[in-house]
């Protein structure tokens, strides 16, 4: 059996040793879960809602733990894996409700009553990147759960060690056995056996456009379900009559969260050409004074980068690139053990520069002018990704026309908010398929029954 060993990003320290399973191990587990099915959706809906609140009040009780395993694993900042940790909380708690809230419909028909069940699909497989690894191993499985599936689900190979703690929790809450298994593995052994193996009935994947389209394909074969939360290249548009002072103060958080390694990152800055010099006047300190530090510590704002490998891959766009890049201004960032890179900010030259194009993944922002409305909306719209996005303005109508207009999922005016339990959040173009959380998500784990029920009496029937 291989063994991955998890690194602190922040140390390079070794911080734990996790086996990965083969594929014969994935299938046990497949098939247990299969095995689980029929007594866990049985289970009284608002018994299922209670085990889900229990799983919920276990994680919060273990919320501290979790954060700090996160800390160590991704090198997230304190606050924000706290703010991970409570989001699984929220979203199983959300989702707990949901058991006695899944309603059908009942449709008028002639000769009897035709009603819609929201019937579970089987087994879901849930893959998840090393992004954000709790919410969005939280945003799978609860929803999934609730709507009565089981789940498998492969946390990345870099950042097992919460899905693993989660797995735990579930159990010691009262979940039973098979229900909810966490199967640390490769993404080519454990993640292709959920697309391959037909007990799987929905592949829920969270990862780069590349690993999601080869995902698609697979599950052409069986006519697999499909969730796909991809990239992103979102942009901030920023207006002249806009709080210009909130907007720059605000946009480093906007795209250097999590050291940029967010799909959600405003990674391309849109700035209305008429305050395009006063915006860069006013970003530069802002950029400057994100505190980039030991992401243990109260108070840090930025952490390393998950790896040497994707900090190579971020060098690539900056220090490597093929094309001109110049650097506006950059902040400071440790040096030593970690794999630490500067928040930086990028004047790209045209709209075909690949720092403009492609996602960095990475605390690297590309700030370029713009003349008018219809050519920021145009600026922002020239990518394969539509994800997220935000638009400074006080004119409400702009902001509404704007809003209408960019290609995204996920837009906020005045604010970089993309992502709330309650609201549904997913990507237009090559972003995704499908839509996670609010109410949303429960149709994305049922499928839909039709019965209709004559009223006809027996004996009239032949
Ligand atoms: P990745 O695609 O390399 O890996 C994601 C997951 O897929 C991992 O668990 C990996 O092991 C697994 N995987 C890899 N190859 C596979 C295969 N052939 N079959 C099945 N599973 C396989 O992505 P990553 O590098 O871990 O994450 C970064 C990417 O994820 C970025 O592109 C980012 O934008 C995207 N992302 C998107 C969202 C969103 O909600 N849209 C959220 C977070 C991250």
């Amino acid at each position: 059996m291989s063994v991955h060993q998890v690194v602190n990003p922040a140390t390079e320290a070794v911080v734990a040793e996790v086996p990965l399973a083969d594929v014969e191990q994935t299938d046990a587990a497949i098939e247990a879960a299969e095995a689980a099915g029929p007594a866990w959706r049985a289970v009284a809906p608002a018994d299922r809602g209670r085990l889900l609140r229990r799983f919920s009040e276990q994680v919060d009780a273990h919320s501290e733990e979790l954060a700090q395993l996160e800390v160590a694993n991704s090198g997230h900042t304190i606050g924000n894996a706290r703010w991970e940790a409570g989001n699984v909380r929220d979203v199983l708690a959300y989702y707990s409700a949901a058991p006695e809230r899944l309603f059908g419909r009942q449709i008028p028909v002639a000769d009897g009553l035709d009603v819609t069940f929201k019937e579970p699909l089987g087994t879901v497989g849930i893959i998840v990147p090393w992004n954000f690894p709790m919410p969005i191993a939280g945003w799978g499985f609860a929803p999934a759960l609730a709507a009565g599936n089981t789940v498998v689900l492969k946390p990345a190979e870099l950042t097992p060690l919460t899905a693993i703690r989660l797995g735990e929790l579930a159990l010691e809450a009262g979940i039973p056995e098979g229900v909810f298994t966490v199967i640390p593995g490769k993404g080519s052994v454990v993640g292709e056996r959920f697309v391959t193996h037909p007990s799987v009935r929905k592949v829920c994947f969270t990862g780069s456009t590349a690993v999601g389209q080869r995902i698609m394909r697979g599950a052409a074969d069986q006519v697999k379900r499909i969730t796909l939360e991809l990239g992103g290249k979102s942009a901030n548009i920023v207006f002249d009559d806009s709080d210009l002072e909130t907007a720059a103060a605000t946009a480093p958080y906007g795209v250097f969260d999590n050291a940029g390694q967010d799909c959600c990152a405003r990674s391309r800055i849109l700035v209305q050409r008429s305050v395009f010099d006063r915006f860069m006047e006013l970003l530069e300190p802002a950029v400057k004074g994100v505190v980039v530090s030991d992401p243990g510590a109260e108070g840090t704002e930025m952490g390393p980068l998950i790896s040497a490998g994707q900090r190579e891959t971020v060098r690539s766009y900056v220090e490597e690139a093929t094309e001109d890049v110049d650097v506006a201004f950059r902040g400071e960032a440790p040096t030593g053990d970690g794999y630490w890179y500067p928040a930086t900010v990028v004047l790209p030259r045209a709209t075909t520069d690949r720092v403009w194009q492609e996602e960095v993944f990475g605390p690297v922002v590309a700030v370029m002018p713009f003349d008018d409305e219809a050519d920021a909306v145009a600026k922002a719209n020239d990518t394969a990704y539509g994800l997220s996005g935000s638009i400074w303005t006080r004119d409400v109508g702009r902001a509404l026309r704007v809003a209408r207009g960019v290609e995204a999922g996920n837009l906020s005016v005045n604010s970089h908010s993309s992502v709330r339990y309650s609201t549904p959040f997913g990507g237009f173009k090559q972003s995704g398929i499908g839509r996670e959380l609010g109410p949303d998500a429960l149709d994305a784990f049922t499928d839909v029954k039709n019965v209709f029920i004559s009223s006809r009496s027996i004996s009239t029937l032949n």
